[in-house]
């Protein structure tokens, strides 16, 4: 049962607030990890930027803001206020740990209480994550100053895939180049497929041990994974988040010489970063990047919408084909994320033309509405199981933190 704002504490209530800190945002949830409620939710937009947005729900009530944040510190603070002014409050509530969402965690395989060594671990995988990493770090260093009295916990991106087998995660480079620059495939969104391959296995009362799956995590950053018996065997995204599906705003895979080519024709590096993050995908190919805007100009007849859909599906049909060859055959096909979890046309798409390896989509509980819980969405004699299973990386965060400081 969530606490009001105001209300008295419940006795043995725990709660994780869930920091995710991005370069110029910081998200944020308080999740009873006991009920699973969450009991306040928020963010501040634009940090550093004009036009700073924050806003923050607690219950019913939202409260907004549009003073100027300059940095994550001033950040935190806004945040801190709001639970004071609105609710609820942190106290309260048992607040046991602060989780922070890490992206990039080099080697870790588990989460770990930040110190100072983890924190300059931390800050030393700039270099392959740059925006996202110096951002968790400024993000921690302001938490861990506002309430030095909670263990902070670092929740690493990376870490479902740091056992990914040498084969997958090797990069056929110079082996003396590679090791020095630490180039190899790390994987991300590792939270979500992690969380999403465990649920999807209680869905279909099945030991998880046991299961071959393919999930796909499609929302604005996509990735998919193979995942046996609970292992990840492969994953889409390798060094950086840029590899692999085709993204709202990211290429996905490339031949690198395209980067070359543009860089032979004088484009700076920041140019081409910009390029392959922030004005690909599908923003570059048919002038947005939100799946539902572009599902309505693909009705609408507009052709750049239709091929950049067309080679959403063309990458993703490969992967998951080529995830088939990998496990030896598929048990479960998954689905989540916000394009995943809520666009039944485009899971029918996929999944029409993978049939013929035995991926048979069921019509109606594909579009049955909304899937709160998780759904079976094939028929009932498909050899592969298909299942659409809302991912939920903050209160896996919050899970993880409360299992590692007890
Ligand atoms: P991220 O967490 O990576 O920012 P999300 O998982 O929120 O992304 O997914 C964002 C994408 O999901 C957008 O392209 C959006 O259009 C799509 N999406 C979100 N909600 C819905 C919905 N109710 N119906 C259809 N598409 C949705």
């Amino acid at each position: 049962m969530a606490t009001e704002p105001g209300s008295a504490p419940a006795q043995d209530q725990r709660s994780v607030l869930v920091l995710n800190s991005g370069s110029s945002s910081l998200k944020y949830q308080l999740v009873d990890v006991d009920s699973e409620q969450v009991l306040a939710r928020g963010s501040v937009e634009r940090i550093g930027e004009s036009g700073s947005a924050a806003s923050h729900t607690a219950g019913e009530q939202t409260t907004r803001s549009d003073d100027r944040v300059s940095s994550h510190g001033d950040a935190l603070a806004i945040l801190m206020e709001a639970f004071d002014r609105h609710g609820p409050d942190l106290d309260e509530t048992g607040l046991v740990a602060i989780g922070h969402r890490v992206v990039h965690g080099g080697g870790h395989s588990e989460p770990q209480v930040v110190t100072e060594d983890v924190l300059e671990e931390i800050e030393a995988l700039q270099v392959l994550a740059p925006l996202h990493n110096r951002a968790a770090a400024m993000g921690i260093r302001a938490a861990q100053a506002i309430r030095p009295d909670v263990p902070h916990v670092a929740v690493f991106d990376t870490a479902f895939f740091a056992g990914l087998p040498a084969e997958a995660a090797t990069y056929a480079l110079d082996r003396e180049v590679a090791a020095r620059h630490r180039l190899r495939r790390y994987g991300f969104h590792g939270t979500s497929h992690a969380w999403v391959s465990r649920q999807a296995a209680e869905l279909v009362e099945r030991p998880y041990e046991q299961l071959k799956q393919v999930v796909l995590h499609l929302g604005n950053g996509a990735s998919a994974s193979a995942v046996d018996g609970g292992r990840p065997v492969d994953t889409s995204m390798g060094l950086t988040p840029l590899e692999g599906l085709v993204m709202g705003t990211r290429s996905g895979d490339l031949d690198p010489a395209v980067v070359l080519t543009l860089a032979r024709a004088g484009a700076s590096t920041d140019e081409i970063d910009r390029l392959l993050n922030q004005r690909s995908g599908l923003l570059g190919l048919s002038g947005v990047n939100d799946f539902r805007e572009l599902q309505q100009r693909v009705d609408a007849g507009d052709a750049d919408a239709r091929l950049a859909l067309d080679v959403y599906v063309h990458r993703l049909v490969k992967y998951v084909g080529a995830y088939h060859a990998l496990l030896g055959g598929t048990d479960l096909l998954v689905f989540t994320a916000g394009v995943g979890e809520n666009n039944p046309a485009l899971r029918a798409a996929v999944a029409k033309r993978l049939e013929p390896l035995g991926f048979v989509l069921d019509e109606s509980a594909n579009t049955a509405g909304r899937v709160v819980g998780g759904r079976v969405v094939s028929t009932p004699d498909s050899p592969v199981t298909i299942a659409v299973v809302p991912t939920n990386e903050e209160l896996a965060i919050a899970r993880q933190a409360v299992d590692l400081v007890g």
